[in-house]
């Protein structure tokens, strides 16, 4: 019998107040996979990540992860479960250096990743230690969060458009580092705009259009389907 996914998200839907956002989400994750949500901007992908660490209004459906409902889980036991959440945003403290941002959030999990092993994945935080935040490109702020990340435990990770407004010369090295996470077992879940990107790190790639799944792509299908990707992104 096949191995049960990691995650197995089922009907997930979600409201912001009143506003109805989520419709009906159905995607699934194996453990050690790369998969992406791609789709229009409002079409769902950052509320999808929200809701599997509840950070949303009301929700509805169901994401099994490891045997147990993350619906049913208080968000801040989320990060407990070995899940680990990295916002568009960033969520860096400006007014904290490198290493004070790096040893900021509790090891909830065994297996939490050193601060010299994180700088080694990512050497432009090398020597680093001292500088605040809010000194460090946005390519750079972008390493210390998933590095803050790594240094929980977290071996689940949701990444939301990690390259959004990032030099050409960053995301390769994002990229890099991804797909060392990736050879070394981490399983995540990747939010991008950015195909070339996503086709350089992803097994799998779930289409979101107006809070819905509406295609999967395998990797390997990517370049055959992209005039009917596009015709999904309005490009
Ligand atoms: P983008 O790339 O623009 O972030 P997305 O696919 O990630 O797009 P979401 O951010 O999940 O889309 O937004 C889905 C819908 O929910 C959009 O219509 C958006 O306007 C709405 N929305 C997002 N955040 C909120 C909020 N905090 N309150 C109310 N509505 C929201």
């Amino acid at each position: 019998m096949a191995e049960a996914p990691l995650l197995d998200v089922k009907g997930l839907e979600a409201w912001y107040g009143e506003s109805h956002v989520l419709h009906g989400i159905d995607f699934d994750v194996r453990k050690g996979e790369v998969v992406t949500l791609i789709g229009r901007n409002g079409a769902g992908k950052t509320t999808t990540l929200r809701s599997l660490i509840g950070v949303v209004g009301k929700r509805r459906g169901a994401c099994i992860y490891k045997g147990a409902d993350l619906l049913k889980v208080a968000p801040h036991k989320v990060a407990r479960l070995g899940i680990g959440y990295v916002p568009e945003e960033r969520g860096i403290f400006s007014s904290l250096t490198v290493l004070e941002n790096l040893l900021f959030p509790p090891a909830w999990q065994a297996g939490g990743m050193a601060v010299d092993e994180i700088y080694g994945l990512f050497p432009n935080l090398k020597g680093r230690d001292s500088t605040s935040g809010t000194r460090l490109s946005g390519g750079e702020q972008q390493m210390l969060a998933i590095g803050r990340i790594l240094r929980t435990g977290a071996d689940f990770i949701l990444l939301d458009e990690p390259t959004e407004g990032i030099a050409p010369v960053i995301i390769e090295e994002i990229g890099a580092a991804l797909r060392i996470l990736k050879d070394r077992g981490m399983t995540i879940i990747l939010v991008e705009q950015n195909l070339r990107f996503a086709a350089s790190i992803a097994d799998r790639h779930y289409v979101l259009d107006q809070g819905k799944v509406v295609d999967e792509i395998s990797n390997n299908a990517l370049d055959a389907n992209m005039d009917r990707l596009n015709r999904y992104l309005g490009v």
